[in-house]
């Protein structure tokens, strides 16, 4: 089983399209609001949590400290 935690993303850009849920991806450089934490983030500050089946979840860039993931950006 592997183990919980945020990983290392290579290649940023190709990461968020590949696994952006939304059409339109956001650039690395856009600014976004989390709605989470509130704070103005940078959508390239993302990071990826990988749970303890696998699943990869690109979250807030101010996580763990808020849960907030990529769909509470406006
Ligand atoms: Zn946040």
């Amino acid at each position: 089983m592997s183990k919980a935690g945020f990983i290392e993303i290579q290649d940023k850009e190709k990461y968020l399209k590949d696994n952006y849920p939304f059409t339109d991806v956001p650039q690395l450089s856009a600014k976004k609001r989390c709605i989470h934490c509130d704070k103005v983030i940078k959508v390239g500050d993302y990071k990826v949590y990988r749970d303890n089946h696998g699943m990869e979840f690109i979250v807030c860039p101010n996580s763990p400290e808020c849960d907030g993931t990529i769909i509470d950006w406006m």
